[in-house]
C-alpha cells in the first residue's frame, strides 16, 4: 500500500488565493495540501494511533475525541466545514497505511446515511473522508452498503442495549455481490459506543466479506484506561 499527497490542479491552487485553506484545529491559514498549521501538527497526536477492538473487528483512529480534534470533525460533520475534507482524510490515511501495511484492500467504503440525513445535510462526512483517503492510498471507493430504515441518532439514546437495537437491521448491502470474498476497509467519522460501526462490519461479513477492517479520524477515549 502507498501513501500518496494529493495532487491539486491550478484551478485548486488560484481558489485557495481567494479562498484559502485553513487549520481544521485553530483556523489559522495554511498552505493547500497541508493538513494542519505548524504548531497543530507539531502537537497532533503521533503514533501509536488508537486501535480498538469493534464487536471483533479492528479498528484505528487517528485523533482522540476531544478539545479541537472533537471540534474540527463535528465542524465537518455538522456545520457544512466540507473544506476539510483532505485535512481530515490526510491523518486517517496515515493511520491505515501504518496499521495496515500489510493487507491488501479491495476497496474502501463507508459508513452510509439514510437518504433523509443526507438531504438535510447535503453530504456524507465519513463518504468524503473515505474518498480522499481512497486516492491518497491509490485504493478504488465502493458505496457498498446502504441506510434502509431512518433510526434516531445514537447520541439521542440513552443505554448500552438500546444503542446496540438502534443500528439492528438499518443497514443492507448495495450489490451483494460487490462484497463477496473482498478485503474491505470501512470508514467513519466518529467512534462513541461502536455500535454502528460493528454492525456495519458485521453486515459487510454477513454477505461474504474475506475480512473487515475499520478507521475512523476520531474515538471517544476512556478516560479509566
Ligand atoms: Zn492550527
Amino acid at each position: 500500500m502507498e501513501l500518496r499527497r494529493k495532487k491539486y490542479s491550478i484551478v485548486s491552487h488560484i481558489k485557495n488565493i481567494f479562498y484559502p485553506e485553513i487549520c481544521p484545529y485553530c483556523k489559522k491559514v495554511v498552505r493547500l495540501g497541508d493538513f494542519a498549521c505548524k504548531k497543530c501538527a507539531e502537537k497532533f497526536p503521533a503514533e501509536p494511533y488508537i486501535r480498538r477492538a469493534i464487536g471483533g473487528y479492528l479498528s484505528v483512529s487517528a485523533a482522540p475525541y476531544e478539545d479541537n480534534y472533537a471540534g474540527a470533525i463535528l465542524s465537518f460533520k455538522f456545520h457544512n466545514m466540507t473544506q476539510y475534507k483532505t485535512q481530515l482524510a490526510i491523518p486517517v490515511a496515515k493511520a491505515v497505511w501504518r496499521e495496515y501495511a500489510h493487507i491488501d484492500f479491495d476497496f474502501v467504503t463507508c459508513v452510509p446515511l439514510h437518504k433523509k440525513n443526507l438531504a438535510d445535510r447535503g453530504y456524507n462526512q465519513s463518504e468524503l473522508i473515505a474518498k480522499e483517503m481512497a486516492i491518497m492510498l491509490s485504493i478504488p471507493y465502493t458505496d457498498a452498503l446502504k441506510k434502509t430504515r431512518f433510526n434516531q441518532p445514537q447520541h439521542s439514546i440513552k443505554g448500552v442495549s438500546k444503542r446496540a437495537s438502534n443500528v439492528k437491521g438499518v443497514y443492507k448491502p448495495t450489490d451483494p455481490k460487490l462484497i463477496k470474498d473482498k478485503t474491505i476497509l470501512l470508514i467513519d467519522d466518529i467512534i462513541t459506543t461502536g455500535n454502528t460501526l460493528g454492525e456495519c462490519a458485521n453486515i459487510l461479513q454477513k454477505y461474504g466479506a474475506k475480512e473487515v477492517f475499520c478507521a475512523t479520524f476520531a474515538t471517544v477515549v476512556s478516560k479509566t484506561t
